[in-house]
């Protein structure tokens, strides 16, 4: 059995969204030390609905298409439900992941809410803060 689904080469190979929006309502950057990954996602928000999502991803395949996968699944979507949107969604609808690369796929899921919550502190937004990734206690990924 190959080791990445069709779906993960694809957009390993020709990923969507890909670039920065230069006036982004929410920048999120996470990582992880595993693999050496650094994903990058701007949200461009309006109405509390995300309008458009483009990342910057440099580390292993698995982490550049989720991040892809990750920016298909938010768009046109409203914050609460990109906040909803986890890991494991982003894995499934990429039909799978090696179990040793799945830490790659919770980036895309970290991005998004580092995102988020971006744009939340930058417009002044109260939120749970408990919602978000407490990366200074995570060993698998760290805010960069
Ligand atoms: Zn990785």
């Amino acid at each position: 059995m190959a080791l990445y689904t069709d779906t993960v080469m694809d957009h390993f190979m020709h990923p969507r969204n890909v670039g920065e929006i230069a006036d982004a309502d929410g920048v999120g950057e996470v990582g992880n030390a595993k693999c050496g990954d650094i994903m990058k996602m701007y949200l461009k928000i309006k109405n509390n609905v995300i309008e458009d999502a483009k990342f910057e991803t440099f580390g292993c395949g698995s982490a550049i298409a989720s991040s892809s996968m990750a920016t298909e699944m938010v768009k046109g979507k409203t914050v609460d439900e990109a906040l909803a949107v986890t890991n494991r969604q982003v894995v499934d609808a990429l039909g799978g992941l090696p179990a040793h690369k799945l830490h790659c796929s919770v980036l895309a899921e970290e991005s998004i809410k580092a995102a988020v919550r971006d744009y939340y502190d930058k417009n002044g937004i109260a939120y749970d803060r408990s919602g978000f990734p407490d990366c200074e206690s995570c060993e698998g990924c760290h805010m960069v």
